[in-house]
This record gives structure tokens, sequence and C-alpha cells, in this order.
């Protein structure tokens, strides 16, 4: 058997999919970014929003994750 038909690897970026994992706060606009995290409230860098309790709130306005949209 030759390899030629297996398609090279792709080299997937750390948080998949197109966008880059962050959400908007549509409260007030604040930003979300993995890359950050929020460390001030026990998250470091590179926790994805999806990861966070479902009682996380935004730093700025409290708003529940529900307030949040894909950036
Ligand atoms: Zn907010």
């Amino acid at each position: 058997m030759k390899a030629d038909a297996v398609p090279p690897p792709v080299p997937g970026p750390a948080l998949g999919e197109e966008q880059d994992g962050r959400w908007v706060c549509v409260s007030c606009g604040f930003i979300y970014d993995p890359r950050r995290g929020d460390p001030a409230r026990g998250f470091p860098a590179g926790t994805a929003f999806e990861a966070l309790p479902e009682g996380w709130v935004c730093p700025l306005c409290y708003s529940s994750k529900a307030a949040f949209d894909r950036y």
C-alpha cells in the first residue's frame, strides 16, 4: 500500500473553530479572551469560555454567561 492518498495532517489551532474563542458581553461590551482568562477570579490564561462555570459572571457588569455572544 502506498500512502499517496493520505491527506497531510492539518495543523490545528489550540482553540479550534474559525474564530479565536473570544466572547463579548452584550450588556457592556466586555470581551472575554481565553488567552487572557480571568486570573483575578481564579481562571488562568488559556481557560476557554465554555470551560467557565455557569455561575461565572461578567467582570464589569455581572451579567451571566447567557449574556455573552461569540465575538
Ligand atoms: Zn458585561
